[in-house]
């Protein structure tokens, strides 16, 4: 497996000088395995994810996991170049279902007029596009043989919760939390779906003080750096990756916290980072 960082913002993306180290663009990741890509989330990197896929011939299948349906988690999906393509890619796209309506239609009412020019199923049309929703709490999705995704459901993040993620392939394991607010009484799950992980992609808005001293803050869905490492020491994960950090972290700021909190097994993801498994 190859782990790519295609996005790894959070809440809105961000430009400009302070920002060019890290990147700007909100959450995705693009798990390559063989001929198959696997992407975990929909925020504006996903973009770069496509034009990625675009330029390499050997990828003839793309899985879309969406964590939940924040703009930050599916804003770049309309420009995700692969959609329309009319090639023989098959491309299949996961989600939960937080209403009344199936996941497909919450993103067909995302890809409609008058927000964009064009709508989702003049997209789909001659396309091989599927849509899923996650139909329980806790997903197993075999992708292939040798490829299987898990999703279970937090409650952790206003208002409908989210979705975490994880792959297994060939005894490699790497698992996606993002947009979740750890406290003690999700504690024990979280590590146990993190269990030995390869790697851990953990999101890091806030650093544990700046959640302490503002306590609303714990309303807002998410975790800290702290957190993370907690985590990763819990789950017996060998590296974490910090991610989804907050829009107002500049470069110098993610720097100086890469300091207090990183080392050989922890860093900071980035965009154009990969890692091999
Ligand atoms: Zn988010
Ligand atoms: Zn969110």
């Amino acid at each position: 497996m190859i782990l790519k960082f295609f996005g790894v913002r959070g809440s809105y993306p961000v430009s400009g000088k302070n920002f060019v180290k890290y990147g700007g663009h909100t959450p995705s990741i693009l798990i390559e395995n063989d001929k198959i890509a696997i992407i975990f989330d929909g925020g504006t990197g996903i973009i770069d994810a496509g034009n990625y896929i675009n330029q390499n011939e050997k990828i003839k299948e793309i899985h879309i996991f969406v964590s939940h349906l924040h703009y930050d988690h599916i804003q770049g999906l309309p420009f995700f170049k692969p959609f329309f393509n009319k090639d023989s890619k098959k491309i299949k796209i996961f989600g939960p279902k937080f209403t009344e309506d199936s996941f497909e239609l919450q993103i067909e009412k995302f890809f409609a007029s008058p927000f964009i020019p064009f709508s989702l199923k003049s997209i789909k049309k001659g396309n091989k596009i599927s849509f899923h929703t996650f139909s329980s709490k806790k997903e197993t999705i075999k992708i292939k043989e040798n490829i299987t995704v898990r999703a279970e459901f937090n409650k952790n993040h206003p208002k409908h919760g989210v979705y975490i993620l994880s792959i297994n392939s060939n005894k490699k394991k790497i698992t996606y939390i993002t947009d979740i607010n750890i406290t003690e009484s999700i504690l024990n799950s979280v590590v146990e779906f993190a269990k030995n992980s390869d790697i851990l992609i953990f999101d890091s808005f806030f650093t544990e003080k700046e959640k302490r001293e503002e306590p609303e803050i714990g309303d807002f869905g998410h975790s800290s750096f702290e957190d993370g490492i907690k985590i990763k020491k819990l789950s017996n994960s060998k590296k974490l990756f910090f991610f989804h950090f907050n829009p107002n972290c500049t470069d110098d700021k993610v720097t100086k916290l890469e300091k207090i909190y990183c080392g050989k097994e922890i860093k900071m993801a980035k965009e154009g980072l990969e890692a091999k498994l």
